[in-house]
């Protein structure tokens, strides 16, 4: 099977013989994915010329409709995208849902805040400026669709949530998408794609899709299209020196990796229900998608004193992770995505060894799945004593079941190590004491796009610190991309220019008259 691309609202098999893609558990290949002989630029003028202003004559709750359709559709065929999660992806059912449903769930949240903007196509932004003494003479903010295209770079982790998240906001924008998945797990993005496309519920040119290699596309893109782009910080900084991308600036988004935080509070002792939520957490945010996650947790700094009883804790924990073949009973763990990437992760581990001592790591025995072939690694729980002088544990993210503990002694140096990350996308805290909670959120904050508090009443309700929810930002600065996605309406200002209008005071208003409000 030769996964085809979905171009000029057309679906056009690529040439030549294609990229493989595999079952990471078995090494059985799949699918093919080729993107070779297609005409990308013909592509991305179709959606600008077709899509843009087919969704553009939409209003906002038009396209709430249509993208509510969207969610529908993929709901009618959710199993089937289980079984392609679980044979491309190695996903579990856990891990099958955060991916598959967070994709549903992005898509029915926004379908239903775009309802709530009514029948309008303009958004206003604020209130009417004054400009001189003339109180006839004003200003006024308005938000316009971007006329270009919407270019999604995926990263592989995610064919799913990656996928819609980005797609919700720039359809419910008004502005159309053209979505490149990585290529190692595209079928599932391709059967998405092609159930929406079967169903009609879209306009033409407003959904597209490349699957296999980008080639060229980012030489095309124009001033008026907006990138966004997920994966790794250095994919990120080679598509950022892109000569189109610098010569003619479109909005360029980045969601790289990260080294993210997970901070135990000195109060959160052994036998304090704060020491066993972060016990959960870390253990948690290792295992699922066998740690294959950019929110994943990186670093769990602990005070000192605690340092010894989180490792046992840690360790008897992870313990209990049955890894193997996703499709076995009782399997909490499946492979890392493909043997490149098991191979990467085992770099990092080797990496990061001249910095740590392994509290867990090394043994594995994948349940009802062969060692060789299958792509595994086992949870692997570091310790870094010695955290203010290292450089490894910081920088190098490895993108697997892979943790470090590192010690701390004091808020200020808790913060000055999760800033050793150059910028992440999240921290968590787990503390039962108000004030240290604070003062460590407001050291972190502007060193994350996203900090979870937790304490034991909140313990039971909490999304996740690795779970990104629809109506909170996703994001980070430095290392993790510098970017901004979703956010409820927020993240509708990425694919909308804003405008300044200057001019006659009734003439304003009535220009806006049927505008909808951003107030955030
Ligand atoms: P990657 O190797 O950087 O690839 C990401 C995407 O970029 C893929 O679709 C890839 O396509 C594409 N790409 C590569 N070269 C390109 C080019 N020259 N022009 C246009 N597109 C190009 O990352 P990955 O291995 O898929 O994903 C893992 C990384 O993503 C991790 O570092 C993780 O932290 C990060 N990530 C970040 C977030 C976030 O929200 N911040 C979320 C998930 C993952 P091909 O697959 O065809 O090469």
């Amino acid at each position: 099977m030769k996964l085809a691309n979905y171009v000029m609202s057309e679906w056009v098999e690529g040439a030549g013989a294609g990229t493989p893609l595999v079952d990471p558990t078995t090494g059985e290949e799949l699918a093919r994915a080729s993107s070779d002989g297609i005409d990308i630029a013909a592509t991305l003028n179709h959606a600008r010329a077709t899509g843009g202003p087919a969704l553009c004559a939409m209003s906002f709750a038009e396209r709430a409709a249509a993208i509510r359709k969207i969610a529908d559709t993929l709901t009618e065929n959710r199993d089937k995208y289980f079984t392609i999660a679980q044979a491309n992806s190695g996903n579990t059912a856990i891990d099958a849902m955060i991916d598959i449903d967070g994709g549903i769930g992005t898509l029915k949240y926004f379908a239903a805040i775009g309802k709530g903007l009514g029948d309008a196509r303009l958004l206003k932004d604020g209130t009417m400026e004054h400009l001189a003494k003339d109180e006839n003479f004003r200003a006024t903010h308005i938000l316009t669709p971007r006329p270009g295209v919407a270019i999604h770079i995926n990263a592989f982790n995610f064919p799913s949530w990656g996928l819609w998240e980005k797609a919700a906001v720039s359809l419910l924008s008004g502005v159309p998408v053209l979505a490149k998945p990585a290529t190692a797990t595209a079928q599932l993005s391709y059967e998405m794609v092609r159930d929406v496309v079967t169903a009609d519920v879209l306009p033409a040119g407003a959904l597209s899709l490349i699957c296999g290699s980008a080639r060229d596309l980012l030489d095309h893109v124009t001033g008026f299209d907006t990138v966004a782009f997920t994966g790794s910080a250095d994919t990120a900084q080679g598509l950022r020196a892109n000569s189109a991308v610098v010569t003619n600036g479109p909005r360029f988004n980045v969601e790289a990796d990260s080294l993210n935080t997970c901070l135990l509070g000195p109060d959160a002792t052994p036998g304090t229900a704060e020491f066993d939520l972060f016990i959960r957490e870390v253990a948690r945010e290792m295992t699922v998608k066998a740690g294959q996650k950019c929110t994943a947790i990186r670093r769990a700094l602990v005070p000192a004193a605690s340092l010894d009883a989180v490792a046992q804790a840690l360790e008897a924990r992870l313990a209990k992770t049955v890894v193997g073949n996703p499709r076995e009973e009782g399997v909490t763990m499946g492979p890392i995505v493909n043997k490149a990437q098991q191979q990467s992760v085992q770099d990092g581990i080797a990496t990061l060894a001249s910095e740590t001592t392994m509290v867990t790591g090394a043994d594995l025995a994948p349940v009802g799945a062969d060692a060789e072939t299958g792509c595994f690694v086992a949870p692997t729980l570091l310790r870094c004593t010695d955290a203010k002088n290292a450089t490894a544990v910081h920088q190098v993210e490895v993108f697997g079941p892979v943790s470090t503990l590192i010690p701390y002694d004091g808020k200020a140096e808790a913060v000055a190590l999760a800033e050793m990350g150059g910028g992440s996308l999240t921290a968590s805290i787990f503390t039962g004491d108000d004030a240290f909670a604070a003062e460590a959120t407001l050291g972190l904050a502007p060193r994350h796009g996203r900090v979870l508090v937790i304490d034991e009443s909140v313990g039971k309700s909490s999304t996740g610190h690795g779970i990104v929810m629809p109506m909170c930002i996703h994001g980070g600065p430095g290392r993790a991309g510098g970017g901004e996605e979703l956010g409820g309406l927020r993240g509708l200002r990425f694919y909308h220019q804003r405008t300044a209008i200057q001019g006659r005071l009734d003439r304003l208003e009535a220009m806006t008259a049927d505008a909808s409000e951003l107030t955030v």
